[in-house]
């Protein structure tokens, strides 16, 4: 089973994801930690995409995928993961198929896309902007959100996987909305009742 959620930054995606995946007992794979943790570990491919990072850009599709490839071949996301941050382009999302596909996972299973507007996630980030970051890299990031990462909204609309959660209230409530619309799409893996912790 795989679920992937997308959304602005600052939406709060991340929390989801993590929380989601914690209830069924699958990875959890965000993207932006493998990209932090190959920088931390001062790879050749860590110290390239730590230069798009700082900027707001985003890390070229095919450094990502290399980093993303390499963590979905792990044994213990052979079955399931809850993918977060990932795919953020076009390019990545068909990619991504081509992966599933190749390795008999079949495809996407579900989509959770949590909205929230520009006013309220740049808010939210600059509450909790980090000492590395400047506002301008933080309305740059969600720049790059809408002209990149945005038409994956339409791509997972047409394959009907899509569940788009308000993501301007209460974290629980944000997570209880989650659990509901994918219990309604009988996932090959669901334990919504463990969602509310
Ligand atoms: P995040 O932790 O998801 O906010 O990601 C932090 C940064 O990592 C982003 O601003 C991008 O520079 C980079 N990043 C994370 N995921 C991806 C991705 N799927 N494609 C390209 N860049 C990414």
């Amino acid at each position: 089973m795989i679920v992937v959620f997308i959304g602005p930054p600052g939406a709060g995606k991340g929390t989801q994801a993590a929380r989601f995946a914690r209830s069924l007992g699958v990875p959890h794979i965000a993207s932006g930690d493998l990209l932090r943790a190959a920088s931390a570990q001062n790879t050749p491919l860590g110290r390239e995409a730590q230069t798009y990072m700082e900027a707001g850009h985003l890390v070229p599709d095919e450094l990502t995928l290399t980093i993303v490839e390499q963590r979905l071949a792990q044994p213990d996301a052979a079955i399931s993961a809850v993918l977060d941050g990932f795919p953020r382009t076009l390019q990545q999302a068909r990619r991504l198929d081509e992966v599933l596909a190749r390795d008999g996972w079949g495809q996407v299973d579900a989509a959770v896309y949590i909205e929230a507007p520009r006013t309220v996630v740049l808010e939210r980030m600059n509450a909790r902007r980090r000492a590395d970051e400047t506002a301008e890299v933080q309305a740059k990031r969600y720049d790059v959100y809408e002209r990149d990462t945005a038409p994956l909204v339409a791509y997972y609309q047409e394959r009907g996987v899509l569940a788009t959660i308000d993501g301007v209230r209460a974290v629980e409530t944000v997570t209880r909305d989650i659990a509901a619309a994918l219990a309604a799409r009988e996932l090959p893996l669901t334990a919504t009742t463990a969602m509310h912790e």
